[in-house]
């Protein structure tokens, strides 16, 4: 735990346990495709709802408000830690992440599986009071590759992507924490195995 990014994550320690719905965790570095196959798995299986993250960052060209994330102020960010509002919260390259424990607690109690984009600190928070949450990294096939994806998403300036980069490496290193990896060269490979993993828990729940 020598990342200066975990000590900043919040301890929680509420146990709960996924009695109805199966929650599915995807972390990945940045650029690697997490955003781009999730949508993907949200088209094509049914009855699966996303966990839309708050942050306190600003919205990226195209990035809608209650869609790709819920942007609000860092005080109200601050307020809504006081009142023990977050399943899990980080903080991400400058600035705060979190999951809401209500849509999580009301979305498993109603049977629904849920999809969620976190880093390796909110992995941590979630598996420690969901302990079947299902776990799995995406991984770039190289860190050439992923500078290319992150320089032709268009979203970051030359500083910002060299300063990703690092981080990914440093990211990759808990791939084996996770109970499944997924490399996503060909993205209809990726988006495939990813189907296989998530339809294996829900088999037989249909
Ligand atoms: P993340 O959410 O992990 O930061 P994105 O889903 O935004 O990553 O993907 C980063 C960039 O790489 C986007 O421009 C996306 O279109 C592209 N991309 C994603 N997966 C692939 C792939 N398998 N092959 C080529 N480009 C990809
Ligand atoms: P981005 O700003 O590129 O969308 O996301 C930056 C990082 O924050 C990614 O690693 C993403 O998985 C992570 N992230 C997004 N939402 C949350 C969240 O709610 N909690 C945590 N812990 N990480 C998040």
């Amino acid at each position: 735990m020598n990342d200066h990014r975990i000590s900043k994550a919040c301890s929680n320690h509420k146990e709960k346990i996924c009695c109805n719905g199966n929650l599915f965790i995807i972390s990945a570095p940045s650029g690697a495709g997490k955003t781009t196959l999730c949508k993907a798995i949200l088209d094509r299986i049914p009855n699966m709802l996303y966990s839309v993250s708050y942050t306190t960052r600003k919205p990226r060209n195209g990035e809608q408000n209650g869609i790709d994330y819920y942007f609000i102020t860092e005080d109200d960010f601050k307020n809504r830690i006081k009142n023990n509002k977050w399943a899990e919260w980080a903080k991400v390259y400058d600035n705060y992440y979190g999951t809401s424990s209500e849509f999580i607690d009301a979305s498993l109690a109603a049977g629904s599986d849920i999809l969620l984009d976190i880093d390796f600190q909110g992995t941590l928070q979630i598996l420690d009071q969901y302990h079947d949450s299902i776990t799995v990294f995406i991984m770039p096939p190289s860190l050439d590759i992923l500078k290319l994806r992150l320089k032709s998403r268009g979203t970051d300036n030359k500083d910002t992507i060299a300063r990703r980069i690092a981080v990914a490496e440093k990211e990759m290193k808990n791939k084996n924490f996770y109970r499944h990896a997924i490399i996503n060269d060909k993205l209809s490979v990726a988006v495939a195995d990813l189907i296989s993993v998530i339809e294996k828990y829900r088999t037989g729940r249909e």
